[in-house]
Order: C-alpha cells, then sequence, then structure tokens
C-alpha cells in the first residue's frame, strides 16, 4: 500500500516499525498471551510508549522540532495502513494513535506554556496518554447538546457531568473535556478543559465492551471536581471550534487503519481459497470466489487512490470538508464489504468468534459510528453539494 511514497525517512521509519513489532511486540504478545480482546494491564501499555520513543517511533508523525520526523499526512496515512496490516494487538500504541502524539500534536498552538510543559510534552514522550472527551449519553451526533458544566468558582472550575465512550479513558492520565461554561447563549458556550483523571471527583468507568472487543473505551463522570482556571485550554468559549478545527484531518487518517484491516482480510482470503478444498480442489477454482476476490481488490484499490489522492490534497492546504467526508463514508463502507466477502470465503472459520477475519469485521463495523457517523458524512457532503457558500 502507498508504494509510490519514495521520502526516505518514510521508507526508514516503515522499516523500523515492522522491525520494532516483528522483533518486540509479537514477542511480548506471546510472553504475556494477551490478544486484541483483552484489557491490557496500563503498566504495558506505557512500556510500549516508552520503548517506541526510544526508538524515536513514537511521535514519527510530529513535526521535526517537536521530536517528530516530520511526516506529511500522506506519510502518516502509510504508516497507519502498516500498523493496521500488521494485526499486531499493540498496533495502536506503536505511534500513540489512542492518547499519544497524533492527539496533542495540532492542539500544541492552543496550548500556554504551563500546559504544554505539564500535560502536552510528557504525552508526546511518552509519559502520559489523554483522550478527547466530548459525546455524552444524550449527545452524540448533536455535539453541542452536551451538558457537562464548568462553574467559575474563584480560582477554580467545577465540572459536573458524564462523557460516554471515550477512547483511551481506560489508560489516559488526562482528559480534554468539552464543557459548557455558559449555558444561556445559542449554542451554549463551550470551553476545553484539561482535567487530570485521578482527581477526587473523577470515575472512570468501563462497563461495556465495544463489539471490535477492545478495552479501549470507557465513560468518565466527574462530580464536583475541582480544577484551576489555569487549565482551561484553547481560551474560554473556544472549545466547539477547537475540538472541530482537526475534525477532517482525523476523519482521513482513520481511511489508512480501515483499509489496513481489509488488506489483511483479503491476503487471508486468498491465501484461504488457494489452500481449502471442497469438490475435489481448491475453492479459488469456483467464479463466485474469484469474483469476490476481485470486487475485494478492486474496492481495495479505490479507498487506496481515494485515501492517496485526499491526503495529497490536505497537505497542499486544501480545503477538506466535503473530501475528507467522502473519503470516510466511502472508505469504511467498502472496508467493511471487503471484511464481509472475507467472512464469506472463509466459511465457518469466518464465523468462529475469535477467527482473525471475524475480529476484523467487527472493528470495520465501527469505524461507521465514530468521528461522525455515517449520516453526518452524507450530510457534509449533501451541505458542500447543494449549499456550497455555508459548507
Ligand atoms: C468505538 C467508539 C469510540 C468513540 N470515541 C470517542 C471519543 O474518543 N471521544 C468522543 O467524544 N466520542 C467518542 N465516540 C462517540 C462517537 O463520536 C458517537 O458515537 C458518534 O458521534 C455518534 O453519536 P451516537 O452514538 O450518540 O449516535 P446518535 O447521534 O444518537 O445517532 C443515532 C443514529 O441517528 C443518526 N443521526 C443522528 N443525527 C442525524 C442527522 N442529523 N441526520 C441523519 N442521521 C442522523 C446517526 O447517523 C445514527 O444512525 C466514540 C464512539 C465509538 C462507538
Amino acid at each position: 500500500m502507498f508504494d509510490h511514497l519514495n521520502n526516505p525517512v518514510l521508507i526508514e521509519t516503515r522499516a523500523a516499525v515492522q522491525r520494532y513489532i516483528d522483533e518486540e511486540l509479537r514477542p511480548l504478545e506471546r510472553e504475556l498471551g494477551l490478544g486484541s480482546e483483552d484489557a491490557w494491564p496500563r503498566d504495558v501499555l506505557r512500556g510500549v510508549w516508552r520503548r517506541s520513543s526510544e526508538l524515536g517511533l513514537y511521535a514519527s508523525c510530529l513535526p521535526v522540532e517537536l521530536g517528530g520526523r516530520g511526516l506529511n499526512i500522506a506519510e502518516q496515512c502509510a504508516l497507519k495502513a502498516d500498523l493496521a496490516a500488521s494485526g499486531a494487538a499493540l498496533a495502536p500504541h506503536v505511534l500513540g494513535d489512542l492518547g499519544g502524539p497524533p492527539r496533542v500534536g495540532n492542539m500544541l498552538k492552543y496550548a500556554t506554556p504551563d500546559q504544554v510543559a505539564r500535560y502536552f510534552e510528557p504525552v508526546i514522550r511518552g509519559q502520559k496518554s489523554t483522550c478527547f472527551a466530548l459525546t455524552e449519553p444524550h449527545s452524540g451526533s448533536d455535539a453541542q447538546s452536551i451538558r457537562t458544566s464548568a462553574v467559575v468558582d474563584g480560582d477554580e472550575l467545577v465540572i459536573n457531568g458524564t462523557k460516554h465512550y471515550i477512547s483511551g479513558a481506560p489508560f489516559a492520565d488526562f482528559a480534554i473535556v468539552m464543557c459548557v461554561t455558559d449555558a444561556s447563549t445559542t449554542p451554549p458556550s463551550i470551553t476545553a478543559v484539561l482535567v487530570d483523571l485521578d482527581l477526587p471527583g473523577v470515575t472512570v468507568s468501563t462497563e461495556y465492551v465495544p463489539m471490535s472487543g477492545q478495552h479501549i473505551d470507557a465513560d468518565i463522570h466527574f462530580e464536583n471536581v475541582r480544577v484551576p482556571r489555569a487549565n482551561i485550554f484553547g481560551g474560554e468559549g473556544r472549545g466547539f471550534k477547537l475540538g472541530m478545527s482537526r475534525i477532517n484531518v482525523n476523519r482521513l487518517l482513520h481511511c489508512p487503519s480501515m483499509l489496513g484491516l481489509a488488506m489483511r482480510a483479503y491476503e487471508a482470503s486468498v491465501e484461504y481459497a488457494g489452500q481449502r478444498r471442497q469438490f475435489g480442489g481448491p475453492i479459488a477454482r469456483f467464479q463466485a470466489i474469484q469474483h469476490m476476490l476481485a470486487d475485494m481488490a478492486a474496492a481495495l484499490w479505490a479507498c487506496e487512490s481515494m485515501i492517496a489522492q485526499t491526503a495529497m490534497l490536505a497537505d497542499a492546504g486544501a480545503d477538506l470538508r466535503m473530501k475528507a467526508a467522502a473519503c470516510k463514508l466511502f472508505v469504511s463502507e467498502r472496508c467493511f464489504e471487503v471484511a464481509d466477502k472475507a467472512v464469506q470465503i472463509h466459511g465457518n472459520l469466518g464465523v468462529t468468534r475469535g477467527h482473525p477475519v471475524e475480529q476484523t469485521w467487527r472493528k470495520l463495523r465501527m469505524f461507521r459510528i465514530f468521528t461522525g457517523t455515517s449520516e453526518i458524512q452524507r450530510n457534509t457532503i449533501a451541505k458542500a453539494i447543494l449549499d456550497p457558500a455555508s459548507a
């Protein structure tokens, strides 16, 4: 995938990531006997972030002046696709996708020097992990309907509310929490606040497990949690804008992860079709199987091409609103179809709990929900078509 990208730094980084996975992560997974559907102990995850950091990989996606390798968005896509295609349970932690540098790199410009030193630099070094908390039990797509409040009391803010389905929360040290600071306006004034998750009044509850089986999402409850006003991040009333500022790139950057997962399911299907024998020969000789493989290959090529083109536009500074939404919509739906065909080709193995293609099918299904559901992506695209001035 993305073999046309020939920046030597990227080529070296891709090789180094592969070596780290093969020589250290897979042996660690075997030694601990843990897979992608187990709850990984926090200290093991910390060890992975630290080691990835020592190898100079953890902050790869950040600019060189922030300790990264200065990869552009197209190059980040290549790296993310490789990681997803590796199938390693710890793959999402190599670059800190869930709570590491990719979560904070673009946010640094909004942070005060004190916030950079206390919160953001430790994340870049792999010493702390963060999460982004917007969604609430009654507030999903309609993100401006959140109710978690932050009320000023002297030099402090008092926070009350519940955040729901927050990725990375089970192992995060602090959260970037979207709070209503003035409910009297329409829409309400929303402010981002940095909240340490070990403060009195904070509870992180991991009572549900998403269909992917991964223990990476949790709810965060805040009950009269006091934080200094200095923890307001990006300015009072500017939280929603800040949250939305990276949404287009975030939507795009989910796409190579889906592509990597689907590519692995496709490759497993090609191999299985060649070795599984029915009616006296391999199932790959049936045209029905060949057509499924052909459709999978064509869909993957379309997805890779669309991601590469959208990433190129992103790197050129183009307006991504419509294109990132189209890319996320298309890639999430096509990659899920690829996984579905992989299940079909694998017959009863494909529907067996825990088989890699079955796991991939469940993982890919989830991408049609987060960072904007497919319907929300379609709304964005339709708005750009019908009302370009306001899109
Ligand atoms: C695995 C996972 C990880 C997540 N990680 C995070 C995280 O880290 N931080 C965070 O803040 N949130 C996170 N979320 C929450 C996620 O952003 C929301 O689930 C998502 O925005 C959709 O909200 P909802 O689930 O409440 O669905 P709802 O908004 O209730 O939607 C239900 C259905 O109605 C449709 N719908 C809603 N509004 C419209 C509309 N205007 N037009 C057409 N159809 C509509 C939706 O498309 C959907 O089909 C995560 C969710 C999941 C599943």
